[in-house]
Formats: C-alpha cells, structure tokens, sequence
C-alpha cells in the first residue's frame, strides 16, 4: 500500500473520529436538553446519553488509531537528538556531560 493511499485511510479514519464525538455531543446536548424540559429522564432519552457515551469511547478508539499516525512524520527530525538518560535534557552529540544536570553521559 502506498504512504499517500495510507495518509488518506487515516484521514478518514480521524474524520470519522471527530464525526462520533460531534454526534456523541449532540447526543448528550439533547438529553440534557430534554431533562431540563421534563424536568427527569426518562428510560427512552435516558439512552441518547448511553448512545452518546458510546460515541465518544468509539470516537477515542478511532482517533488513537488514527492520530499518531501523522504524529512521527513531524517528529522525524527529532528522532537523531540526542538526549541526557537522567533528566533528559537536549544534549550536544558529543557531550560527555550534561549541560541541566550534569551528570555523566556515556
Ligand atoms: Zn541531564
């Protein structure tokens, strides 16, 4: 599969995503529209916050499929820094100690 057909994939997975946690937003609204209004729930809208509930949960379980995925094209060039193992502070490639803590580096 090509990297251009994947991005796209994921795209539409975080789409979809973000599309669940609008519908469980709405969902949860209008319960608590409609418990304002009858002033209880009742078991039928009762289930539109459930059903918003679940939005969400699936909205999150897409998204942290999803997301990271475009997270280590930008992270890329940051993945050569070399960093202190006791603080980890940014430390220079050749550093024999580290400039925050100052402990010894190997
Ligand atoms: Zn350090």
């Amino acid at each position: 599969m090509s990297l251009r057909r994947m991005k796209a994939g994921y795209a539409m997975g975080v789409g979809i995503g973000v599309l669940f946690v609008v519908l469980g937003i709405s969902s949860i609204a209008y319960f608590f529209t409609v418990k304002q209004v009858m002033g209880h729930s009742t078991s039928i809208y009762g289930n539109y916050f459930v059903a918003g509930i679940i939005c969400f949960v699936f909205a999150i379980a897409i998204l942290r499929i999803t997301v990271p995925a475009f997270i280590p094209l930008k992270k890329k060039n940051l993945q050569n820094v070399r960093t202190c193992p006791y603080c980890g502070a940014i430390v220079d490639e050749d550093a024999s100690f580290c400039k925050k803590c100052n402990q010894q580096l190997d």
